[in-house]
């Protein structure tokens, strides 16, 4: 059936996949960003059809619009980003759902949450199920993100219980393909361009410790398959792959991959950089019939084509 569908941070990575997918199913799309780490290039061959609408709006201040369903992206994702204007991160997860929220409450409408697996923060329970509450500092340099997360949670479950809303939430593991930002710090972007330009391959810490990388297009499956579930399905559910990788492993597959002649260097780790991440995903495959498809060889190919092209086309352009 169609509907006009609001995707706040519809500019950024996953938000123009989403956007994508929307559109091709037949929906109308309104894409909603501030771009502060998103960008209308990852939209520009979105914006000559008919069915997509562009607008720049920060989630922080109210929003009034008309539309059926609304998935809430808009938060910048990594590190770097989001620890450059603090208080605006947990501004933007906070304001942004209650002003969301607010907004799905008047129009009596679904709204889904793109919740992240930092609400795990440094997990001591592995692989982790849904129902682990997580050890989060609250103080620390992770904290705007992973405690604006959580608050954004805690309002969704509330507007759950005292509004009645059939309201979402999904746990998004890391995840990479294309339209990943270049220089934004994560580890899947850093090492492919990295291993294209032949520069060094910067490992923090000794290597060891594991992330498990899931593929844009499986991820933005499951967001779709999230919101088609009954009104009183919730959530939250974890959406990720569970194959788990060391970051060293990580880095040599790319090596191997780019052909590269990079050579590996060790930095120190960043503080609070979570050991060990794996999703248990039983939940996703019980709850949505979903589970991963695309294997890391597989989408690390498709993402180093889509970065290769983005260098060229930058040195081009004489830009970094
Ligand atoms: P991204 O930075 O590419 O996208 C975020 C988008 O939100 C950007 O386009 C940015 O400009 C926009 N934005 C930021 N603040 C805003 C504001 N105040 N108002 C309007 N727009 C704003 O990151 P992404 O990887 O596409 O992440 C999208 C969502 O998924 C985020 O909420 C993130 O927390 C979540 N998530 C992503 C991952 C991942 O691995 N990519 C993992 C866990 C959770
Ligand atoms: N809001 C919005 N668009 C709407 C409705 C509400 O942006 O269409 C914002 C509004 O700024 C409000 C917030 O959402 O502060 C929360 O709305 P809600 O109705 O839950 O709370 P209240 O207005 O009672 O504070
Ligand atoms: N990392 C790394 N080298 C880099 C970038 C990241 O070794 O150039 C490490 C980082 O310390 C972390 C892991 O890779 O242990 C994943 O980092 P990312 O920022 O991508 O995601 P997150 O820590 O949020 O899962």
């Amino acid at each position: 059936m169609y509907k006009r569908i609001l995707v706040t941070g519809g500019a950024g990575f996953l938000g123009s996949h989403l956007c994508e997918r929307l559109l091709e199913a037949g929906h109308d799309v309104l894409c909603v960003d501030n771009f502060f780490t998103g960008t209308r290039r990852n939209v520009t061959h979105l914006l000559d059809h008919k069915s997509f609408e562009l607008l720049r709006h920060d989630v922080t201040f109210p929003l009034y619009v008309e539309v059926d369903e609304i998935y809430n992206l808009a938060c910048p994702a990594s590190p770097i980003h989001y620890q450059h204007d603090p208080v605006q991160t947990t501004k933007t997860a906070v304001l942004g759902a209650i002003n969301m929220l607010g907004l799905a409450k008047r129009l009596k409408v679904r709204i889904l949450q793109a919740s992240t697996s930092e609400v795990y923060g440094d997990p001591t329970v592995h692989p982790q199920p849904e129902e682990y509450w997580g050890n989060v500092n609250p103080v620390g340099s992770r904290s705007c993100y992973d405690e604006g997360k959580r608050c954004a949670e805690t309002l969704f479950f509330d507007y759950i219980r005292q509004h009645r809303m059939p309201a979402k939430v999904v746990r998004i593991f890391n995840t990479y393909g294309p339209r990943m930002h270049p220089n934004d710090g994560r580890v899947v972007s850093n090492f492919v361009v990295q291993a294209l330009k032949g520069g060094d391959i910067t490992i923090y810490g000794d290597g060891d410790q594991t992330r498990s990388f899931c593929y844009v297009d499986d991820l933005i499956e499951a967001m779709l398959r999230m919101m088609a579930t009954p009104a009183d399905q919730h959530g939250p559910i974890n959406i990720g792959n569970p194959v788990e990788f060391t970051i060293l492993e990580l880095a040599q597959l790319v090596i191997e991959l780019v052909g590269s002649r990079s050579k590996i260097v060790w930095k120190p780790l960043p503080s609070d950089d979570p050991r060990q991440r794996k999703p248990d995903i039983s939940k996703a495959r019980e709850v949505l019939g979903w589970e991963p498809k695309c294997a890391l060889r597989d989408g690390l190919v498709k993402t180093i084509d889509y970065f290769d092209g983005l260098l060229g086309v930058s040195a081009h352009e004489g830009v970094e």
